[in-house]
């Protein structure tokens, strides 16, 4: 499909001056038109923020210090969006229309003083005013049968609700627009394992249905290769490595994706720690200087601590086999700058 959202040397801090901490760093990302793209990384690795970033939802003291957001519109021959410009009444009308979010814990922000059916409506009221109530009241049910709902729910309070089935309203309530992407951050961490599949499944069935993008946020990279066309996978505030699904799970090319897959949590029964990889993820304020990942890495050599890899498709792939369109930044799949020379070497 044709990019749809297209992120270019994104960058986010937290805070301004010399305190300033870089919370994103040159983050280059594509979603295409119809695709579910995954979002992989410990906790403090990116992910939230670039969602909030994306959805100019960032609150002080996160600052986007540089890099392009761009929406392209699916009507032919729309001129892109750049999401970093809009004014805050269009970002109004953006929301919800063309692009909306599911947080983590969602399913907690329903208004428990009011039924499924006054916060459905209420979407459709704010976003459609020329729309009829009884049409405003059929919307609703047709939404809630949407995500797998019985419409008689309607007159429910959230109290009355499961944690899935609240969590469903609140995808319903992001589909209520039909919106061209939907961004999930951790969308059913809060559920059970089996209900949080059955919520996956049924969304990437409304995927293929209303034809819609999904960047799905999540640290359960199982989930993520069940339910993801890409992955993009994150650390310490930079993408890693990025390529299908199929290939990360198959051949993970960076030593950190690698660790990730070993600690596949079961999928029946408790889950595990991750404990394919040592040590912990970097805090921000003291990111590691190189590769962030060197400290953890027991493949780490001569370049590592000194200098960022960059995002790059490894040497040697020359595209021959088509379906790998993969990028990966570790040393050990581009040719790694000489090392400085060292006094001793340049004493005469
Ligand atoms: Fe490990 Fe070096 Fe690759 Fe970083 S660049 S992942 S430290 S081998
Ligand atoms: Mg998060």
């Amino acid at each position: 499909g044709r990019p749809v959202l297209t992120i270019s040397g994104l960058n986010v801090d937290y805070g301004t001056g010399p305190g300033a901490v870089h919370a994103l760093r040159d983050i280059d990302l594509t979603l295409h038109r119809g695709e579910v793209l995954g979002l992989a990384g410990e906790s403090g690795s990116g992910k939230s923020t670039l969602a909030y970033a994306v959805t100019r939802l960032l609150s002080p003291p996160g600052v986007i210090t540089g890099g392009d957001v761009l929406y392209q519109p699916p009507q032919d021959g729309a001129a892109p969006v750049d999401l970093l410009a809009l004014t805050p009444q269009e970002l109004r009308a953006f929301r919800w229309q063309e692009l909306s979010i599911v947080f983590q814990g969602a399913m907690n922000s329903l208004n428990p003083v009011h039924t499924v059916h006054s916060q459905l409506t209420d979407v459709l009221r704010a976003h459609r005013p020329g729309m009829k109530s009884p049409e405003r009241t059929a919307r609703a049910e047709e939404l809630l049968t949407l995500v797998g709902i019985s419409r008689d729910r309607l007159g429910a309070f959230p109290h009355q609700l499961s944690g899935g089935m609240r969590q469903r309203v609140m995808i319903a309530m992001a589909l209520a627009l039909e919106p061209e992407i939907v961004i999930m951050d951790e969308p059913t961490t809060a559920l059970d394992v089996v209900m949080q599949r059955q919520i996956l499944r049924k969304l990437v069935a409304l995927r293929e249905e209303l034809g819609f993008s999904v960047v799905f946020i999540t640290h359960d990279i199982s989930l993520l290769i069940e339910f993801s066309d890409r992955i993009a996978i994150m650390y310490g505030g930079r993408i890693v490595e990025e390529a299908g699904a199929a290939e990360i799970y198959r051949d993970p090319r960076h030593p950190y994706s690698d660790g990730l897959l070993h600690s596949f949590p079961a999928l029946h029964g408790p889950r595990r720690e991750l404990t394919g990889i040592p040590g912990s993820p970097p805090h921000l304020t003291a990111m590691p200087t190189g590769c962030a990942f060197h400290p953890r890495c027991g493949k780490a050599f001569d370049p590592c601590a000194e200098h960022v890899p960059v995002l790059a498709a490894p040497d040697g792939a020359d595209g021959a086999d088509g379906a790998d369109e993969r990028t990966v930044a570790c040393w050990l799949h581009h040719a790694a700058p000489a090392p400085a020379p060292s006094v001793a070497d340049s004493a005469p």
